[in-house]
Formats: C-alpha cells, sequence, structure tokens
C-alpha cells in the first residue's frame, strides 16, 4: 500500500523510513509483552472522555489547557513536554491519579488516512498530559485508525510517540 507522508501538514513519521518504524515498534511490543491493538483501546479510552458514539460530551467545567500550551502544540511537530503549575495535579479532574484529558478538536479539520487506498477520514482531537512527567500527547482519530489498522505510531510530530514511551507513559 502506498503512504504518502505529506497527507498531513506535519507529517507522519519525519523523515523516517515506513517499514522500518513499523518493525522496531513491532520489536517493542514484543519485548514489552504489549500490542498495537492494547495502545489503540487505551487511545480510545482517552479519546471517549471527550468523545462517544453519541457524539461530543457536553461541556465540563474544570482546569483548561494552559493558554501557552494551547498555541504552542498545534502543529508543533515534535513531542511536546509542558511543566504545568501545581493545581493541575491538585484539582478536580484527574484520571488515574496522573492524567488530564481536554477536547483539541479545533482548526485542523478532517484528515484522511495517509495509506493510498484506504478512506477512512478523522477529525478529533484529544490532548492528553500525564501530570507525572509532563509529557503531553495529542490523539486523533486518524492516531488511533493507524495504530489499529496499520500498526503505525506516527513520528517526529505532536501525535508522534514509540510503542515503548506509550507503554510508560500512557497505559
Ligand atoms: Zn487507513
Amino acid at each position: 500500500m502506498t503512504f504518502n507522508n505529506t497527507a498531513s501538514t506535519v507529517r507522519f513519521i519525519g523523515n523516517r523510513n515506513l517499514e522500518e518504524v513499523i518493525r522496531k515498534d513491532a520489536q517493542e511490543l514484543q519485548k514489552i509483552g504489549g500490542s498495537f491493538d492494547a495502545i489503540a483501546q487505551r487511545m480510545k479510552y482517552f479519546q471517549a472522555v471527550h468523545f462517544t458514539s453519541a457524539g461530543e460530551k457536553e461541556y465540563e467545567a474544570g482546569l483548561p489547557i494552559p493558554e501557552e500550551l494551547f498555541y504552542s502544540a498545534n502543529g508543533a511537530g515534535q513531542s511536546i513536554y509542558f511543566s504545568f503549575p501545581p493545581k493541575y495535579k491538585t484539582e478536580p479532574g484527574i484520571i488515574e491519579g496522573k492524567y488530564r484529558v481536554w477536547n483539541y478538536a479545533i482548526t485542523n479539520g478532517l484528515q484522511d488516512c495517509p495509506f493510498l487506498g484506504c478512506k477512512t477520514i478523522g477529525g478529533l482531537d484529544v490532548m492528553v498530559a500525564n501530570l507525572n512527567n509532563n509529557r503531553v500527547l495529542i490523539i486523533n482519530d486518524i492516531t488511533i485508525h493507524l495504530v489499529e489498522q496499520h500498526s503505525l505510531l506516527e513520528k517526529d510530530n505532536e501525535y508522534g510517540i514509540s510503542a515503548t514511551e506509550f507503554y510508560e507513559q500512557f497505559m
């Protein structure tokens, strides 16, 4: 299947080789005892904080995305780390004692799957922050689709992460 890395303006795997990216994550998963499917399910769990099959959930009051992070994350083109003020760890809205998830479906519009011939389109973004180590990951419908259907974890952009990192930081 032909892969169109530039179907997104931030690209999907930077300058990396597709087969190499998939092989390396698959090797890491074998070592960890993990799977692409488990990662996809976990991503869906975070996405479901804001979006369900019934649609977007009603806005719930809580701590907003810090403004600096909100504006720098979109199109960041690399992994995001952000130092959150201490109140982000203590105020209600924490998930599993260390995560916050925000609806980040803003201006980028719909995204096509980069594998030519695959007609999947996605548009919903959530931002997940691990407050223990300040790692911030944006998860899109297509991010999840790529993991679930194409065994591909994006790289070198704000959606990118390795299998090992995902297990360490978000499982
Ligand atoms: Zn696809």
